[in-house]
């Protein structure tokens, strides 16, 4: 008989270790959420293979990638975060009870952050593996560049990426070989960034080739090109080399609820919101220009923030503002203009008269539309009158004080 899933609650269920879910776990965390990180796989994710990171602010000696991603992991623990280690199958993320379900357990949360990062795309040539990161094959110039000072690398691809870190790169690198699977002169970036890495004197191209094997005693000294169309193999030495044949985002067990670009990342607005509501994504595997460390934790720091502001509201909005107890009135305006303002008096009126019977709110606008939102109300300033935790009347452009007054008169 098929064992029973264990069922555990959650305010915040985080997918994904590396710097992004990390970061975004440290401010749920920290907010004292109850909060569930998941990693499938090395928590400290992409950066913990990285064997230096020098453009990380605050570490100026160019610690190991796991350096610092370890730090992060012993903050989240000291914040209270609970990680397991088991990878997520699949989710349901509609409602207000989002279900994370793995192996053995199905996880319940208020909020899930989204956080699985992405994986290069690898060329899948003979050898690759052996030297993939830190062996001679890496995914990065940003990162990797200042390594190959004065040496000679090979670039594999012509799309943007190839073309514009294969121009980064001969700042540092004496020679860059590009192999170009195109004809001569055809190639997938844009034209301006082409003529210039065609007039660079340190590129070199070689046309019409695909990577055959990849060579070298414990680290890459060869890359073995196969031409296309005559079938001979070229050996070109080198010490190290770059492949941008493409990002494979992390996003296969989302795809069919939460929208994504045509190239599978998750899009977000810069509360790191995704289509569905208490569902956040950041960090690589989310539609942005520069993946890197620096910028995972940045929209790690806004997830986490932005998860415990939804978790609030929730709150307010069941608890206070859809309260069953009495009647409510809830003045949705907003603080910077005098129109709003000014009918907060009134409001103050119905406070007094109904005192005892009635549930008065206010909610600024100019702090968050959440709550409006909730409502469904975009037009400031607005009353809503609610009964037995319902909405009885959405009250808003040239409000009347007395068609109010009359509607209390009879629900107080
Ligand atoms: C070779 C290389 C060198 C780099 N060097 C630098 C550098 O020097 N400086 C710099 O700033 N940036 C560098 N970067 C970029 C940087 O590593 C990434 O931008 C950053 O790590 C992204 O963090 P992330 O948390 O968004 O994603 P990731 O680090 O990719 O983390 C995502 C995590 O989610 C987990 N996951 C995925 N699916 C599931 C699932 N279904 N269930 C549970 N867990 C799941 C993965 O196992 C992974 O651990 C480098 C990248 C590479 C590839």
């Amino acid at each position: 008989m098929p064992r029973e899933k264990k069922v555990e609650h959650y305010d915040v269920v985080v997918i994904g270790g590396g710097a992004a879910g990390l970061t975004a776990a440290i401010y749920a965390g920290r907010a004292r959420l109850n909060t569930l990180l998941i990693e499938k796989a090395l928590v400290g994710g992409l950066a913990t293979y990285t064997n230096e990171i020098e453009n990380y602010p605050g570490f100026p000696d160019s610690p190991k990638g796991e350096d610092i991603t370890n730090k992060m992991k012993q903050q989240a623990k000291n914040m209270g975060v609970k990680f397991k280690l088991t990878d997520v199958k699949s989710v349901d993320l509609e409602g207000e009870e989002k279900k994370v379900e793995t192996f053995r357990n199905t996880y319940i949360a208020k909020t899930v952050i989204l956080a699985t990062g992405g994986r290069p795309r690898i060329t899948k040539a003979k050898n690759e593996e052996n030297y993939l990161f830190d062996k001679g094959i890496s995914f990065c110039a940003t990162c990797d560049a200042a390594a190959n000072t004065g040496k000679t690398v090979v670039v594999i691809g012509s799309g943007d990426a190839a073309i514009e870190e294969g121009m980064f790169l001969t700042k540092f690198a004496s020679k860059v070989i590009v192999s170009v699977m195109h004809d001569e002169g055809k190639m997938d970036c844009n034209e301006i960034a082409k003529e210039a890495a065609l007039k660079n004197p340190k590129m070199e191209f070689i046309w019409n080739s695909v990577v055959d094997s990849f060579e070298g005693e414990g680290h890459l000294d060869k890359v073995v090109l196969k031409n296309l169309k005559t079938q001979e193999l070229i050996e070109v030495p080198c010490d190290n080399c770059f492949e941008f044949i493409g990002y494979i985002p992390n996003t296969e067990i989302f795809k069919d609820q939460i929208n994504l670009t045509p190239q599978g990342y998750i899009l977000t607005n810069d509360k790191m919101e995704t289509n569905i509501e208490g569902v956040f994504a950041c960090g690589d595997v989310r539609e942005k220009w520069l993946k890197q460390v620096a910028t995972a934790v940045g929209d790690g720091a806004v997830a986490g923030y932005a998860a415990e502001k939804y978790i609030a509201e929730s709150e307010a909005f069941h608890n206070v503002i859809m309260q069953k107890d009495k009647p409510g009135l809830t003045y949705v305006y907003n603080a910077i203009d005098a129109e709003s303002r000014a009918f907060l008096s009134t409001i103050e009126k119905f406070e007094e008269m109904y005192s005892e019977n009635l549930v008065v709110n206010r909610i600024d606008v100019y702090k968050s539309t959440g709550l409006a939102d909730r409502l469904g109300i975009t037009n400031f300033p607005a009353v809503v009158t609610t009964i037995n935790g319902a909405i009885s009347k959405i009250y808003t452009d040239d409000i009347d004080e007395n068609e109010i007054t009359s509607e209390l008169e009879k629900i107080c």
